[in-house]
């Protein structure tokens, strides 16, 4: 290995924010280590004024959140869930895990999010909510769906893990659902290692979504002083994280800002130095409508071909650039019809998306120069 080689640009870095690692301290000096601490209840804050949410209860994790979702939805072996069948396994999973069964929903081939023109022939008397993804942090088309959630009183659930700071015609991603989750983990744009939270938009869900997060007790209403000793009065579980956790988020969410122009001016670098490579090349560059702002969670290009895809991410990788694919389809996972099916039609542009897309490294600390050597290694590639 040549000395004069630069290190290779890694795929994903965790951004160190600037009160990180002076909260982390505070937070295990102060003694209170377990949820539901200071740090909690401020995050929790921030994040409401982030999302404009009505309550915001952290998780250890998106997936958690997505569970509290499905038990607070009361949903019963046999119930329908429709979903897009590109996204990550705990969109499904966590429905399924209800004995709810996923039925999944094609996407539309320019932003990649579930197709709202199929999701009424989807519908059958067993379908109880509508769980949207917005990838990459590109809104949903969510008066379509609003529309017809509504038409057929359906519960629309957001799993916002892409989206945070993302808006659909000026509105919040995370306000349109009844309720929405978000991922905290080392590859979102802000997070502590592991966690997650629950956006609540309904001030009856919140209530006992509180309970189920705290493991079917109403102990948060008794350190608030409203009940004289906590009971288990529900089902739920233990998804509260740790003080320490929360205090890392609190940091980074009052960087939100700053590590959002940082990821802007990388994701922005990608897209204006590629778009003649792309053009030339049969490339497609992400799309995002006029009516939407995303929060650069992620750069994808959809090459023309698996074979392409992979020779790609193989050119990239000897020029010290680590690309990845992105999600297989749910629908044709080997859990897939066995938890779920697809909706009428199948799911054709996903399966074909899904062997052609590549993410480029996209991280705060990746900075201009960094940007530039992702745009030289790719322009040297040419689609045959
Ligand atoms: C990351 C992610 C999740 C899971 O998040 P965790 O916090 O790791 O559980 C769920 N859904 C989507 C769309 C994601 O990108």
């Amino acid at each position: 290995m040549s000395t004069t080689s630069p290190k290779a640009v890694p795929f994903n870095r965790t951004h160190v924010a600037d009160n990180e690692l002076a909260y982390l301290s505070e937070a295990v000096r102060q003694g209170f280590t377990c949820g539901d601490g200071p740090f909690t209840e401020r995050a929790g804050r921030l994040l409401c004024e982030l999302t404009g949410a009505g309550r915001a209860l952290l998780t250890t994790s998106c997936t958690h959140a997505l569970e509290m979702s499905a038990i607070l939805l009361d949903l019963r072996p046999g119930d329908e869930v429709l979903m897009p069948s590109f996204t990550f396994v705990s969109t499904a999973n966590a429905y399924a895990l209800r004995g709810a069964v996923p039925v999944f929903v094609d996407c539309r081939p320019d932003t990649l999010n579930i197709d709202e023109r199929l999701i009424e022939a989807a519908i059958t008397e067993r379908t109880r909510a509508v769980v949207v993804v917005h990838y990459a942090g590109v809104g949903c088309e969510m008066d379509a769906i609003g529309a017809v959630t509504r038409r057929h009183g359906l519960a629309l659930i957001e799993d916002n893990a892409h989206g945070l700071g993302g808006l659909y015609r000026g509105r919040p991603l995370g306000s349109f659902g009844l309720m929405a989750t978000q991922s905290f983990h080392a590859t979102k744009n802000v997070q502590c290692g592991e966690g997650g939270a629950l956006l609540v938009n309904d001030a009856a869900l919140a209530a006992r979504a509180e309970i189920i997060r705290e493991k079917g007790t109403d102990r948060s209403r008794f350190f608030r002083g409203q009940v004289d000793k906590y009971q288990w009065v529900d089902i739920g579980s233990s998804y509260l994280p740790s003080d320490v956790l929360a205090a890392m988020l609190t940091a980074q969410l009052e960087s939100f800002d700053a590590i959002q122009r940082l990821r802007q001016a990388v994701w922005r670098n990608y897209h204006e130095g590629l778009a003649d490579w792309a053009a030339e090349n049969g490339v497609a560059q992400p799309a995002v409508p006029g009516d939407r702002a995303h929060p650069a969670h992620l750069y994808h290009l959809l090459l023309p071909d698996l074979r392409n895809r992979q020779a790609f991410i193989a050119h990239l990788a000897a020029h010290g650039v680590q690309a990845a694919f992105h999600y297989q389809p749910l629908h044709s996972s080997p859990a897939g019809p066995r938890h779920g099916r697809a909706a009428p039609g199948g799911c054709p542009v996903t399966e074909n998306v899904a062997d052609r897309l590549v993410r480029l490294p996209l991280y705060a600390g990746l900075g201009e120069a960094g940007a530039a050597r992702v745009v030289d290694a790719v322009r040297g590639y040419e689609v045959r």
